[in-house]
């Protein structure tokens, strides 16, 4: 792509041309205020991963976004992750934070009673909203914030190799969901086993004998996947190993945008047992994963993708009638109120400007379906639709307009 094109595509540009998202800086550094089509991206993103989670067998939590201070000492997150975490709030002379994570949370719900081997694995998951302290050079758009929210999960299992088969299907819901959002392997992202580094036992928790099975395991599975990939040094978490999937921004910034992390320490941390079938409690393995990452990180490298000619399932507006003049105006009214019933994002452009000038306005707002409006569509019952990827598609009674629309949006073509 040439220089001129990849800024165009700039999330950040954008963003604001789209009327997406904006800073204040009044509310802070760091921290985005979506609006409300910034705001509907979202919604699709978290509907279609929560619906595909729990169809996968994930059981969907929440839990809070704050917790003592001692939780993420009992987790290792505090001495390990502590400069990217806000200082701690006091509340009725006990210290808390705003959580950089969401595992401790998660592993608290699941010792909150005893399990079976029966019930692993346990996918617990949520849209966990998350806060880390992000130095103020490193901030960049939706890409690197101070808050933003994680499509997270913990998957408690009873062995190690149910922990492998776990990341496999971690992996298959991964490339599925890349498959929906129509990212290429190879070209929007690739797979980089990220290891740990032995001799550092300030940043990694010390098990050199539980890193190298950690590690191989990882490495054997995406081996036996056939996956391409690189392996990079010291870019673990502080608990395991990890397979990231890292795709490139506009500015040619690699950035992780979802990650699969085998962890041997947390158990031990936190006694995660299970009752295995003798009756005796044994030691659970647990998988972190993130399976469309943080919803900001991944708006940010799909706006770039599309530059901003979102498909229709995600786009905020899905379709905008223009009447060609005042006379139209309450057919052009039918229409709107129909579609909006049905659920479909749908404006409608009642303004004076000529016709010309608001199928410019509809294509520069790059909206998928614009739906003209004049003498023949009000006597026929139809409207004239412009595709904005197929060109003209001509006239379409509104009964069929609604079905072709939802048939889109449902399969998510
Ligand atoms: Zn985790």
């Amino acid at each position: 792509m040439a220089d001129d094109t990849l800024k165009d595509r700039d999330h950040k540009k954008l963003g604001r041309e789209l009327d997406l998202f904006t800073f204040s800086d009044s509310v802070g550094k760091g921290l985005p205020l979506f609006t409300e089509k910034g705001a509907a991206i979202r919604r699709e993103l978290e509907r279609f991963i929560v619906d595909e989670e729990i169809r996968r067998g994930y059981s969907h939590v929440k839990t809070p976004d704050i917790a003592k201070l001692e939780l993420y000492k009992k987790s290792g997150h505090y001495p390990h992750f502590k400069d990217s975490m806000y200082a701690p709030i006091v509340i009725d002379d006990e210290e808390y934070m705003l959580r950089p994570m969401t595992c401790p949370h998660h592993f608290e719900l699941f010792l909150a009673k005893p399990h079976s081997y029966r019930e692993l694995p346990m996918r617990i998951a949520e849209l966990a909203q998350l806060y880390r302290y992000e130095q103020s050079g490193e901030l960049m758009g939706l890409l690197r914030v101070r808050t933003f929210c994680l499509a997270d999960a913990h998957i408690i299992c009873a062995s190690e190799e149910q922990a492998a088969e776990e990341a496999g299907a971690a992996l298959d819901l991964i490339e599925s969901v890349t498959g929906v959002l129509g990212l290429k392997f190879g070209e929007d992202y690739h797979y980089r086993l990220s290891l740990g580094d032995r001799a550092n036992t300030e940043k990694y928790y010390k098990n050199d004998t539980a890193w190298e099975k950690g590690e191989d395991l990882l490495r054997e599975h995406l081996k036996s996947r056939g996956s391409k990939f690189e392996e990079a040094k010291d870019e673990a978490a502080f608990y395991g190993p990890k397979i990231d999937i890292q795709m490139k921004n506009a500015n040619g910034k690699e950035d992780t945008a979802f990650t699969v992390q085998y962890d041997f320490c947390m158990p031990d941390r936190f006694d995660l047992t299970y009752v295995a079938p003798d009756g005796s409690k044994k030691r659970a393995f647990v998988i972190h994963r993130s399976s469309i990452g943080a919803i900001e990180r991944i708006m940010a490298f799909l706006i770039e993708k599309y530059a901003g000619a979102f498909p229709l399932w995600l786009a905020p507006v899905q379709a905008k009638v223009l009447p060609i003049s005042e006379k139209h105006l309450a057919y052009a009214n039918e229409i709107f109120s129909t579609l909006r019933d049905a659920g479909i994002r749908v404006e409608l452009d009642d303004s004076n400007e000529t016709l010309g000038k608001k199928i410019r306005n509809g294509k520069t707002e790059k909206i998928p379906y614009l739906l003209v409006v004049g003498d023949e569509e009000v006597s026929a019952k139809t409207a004239a639709v412009e595709s904005r990827d197929k060109g003209k598609v001509g006239a379409l009674l509104l009964s069929d307009l609604l079905v072709r629309l939802q048939e889109e949006i449902r399969t998510r073509a």
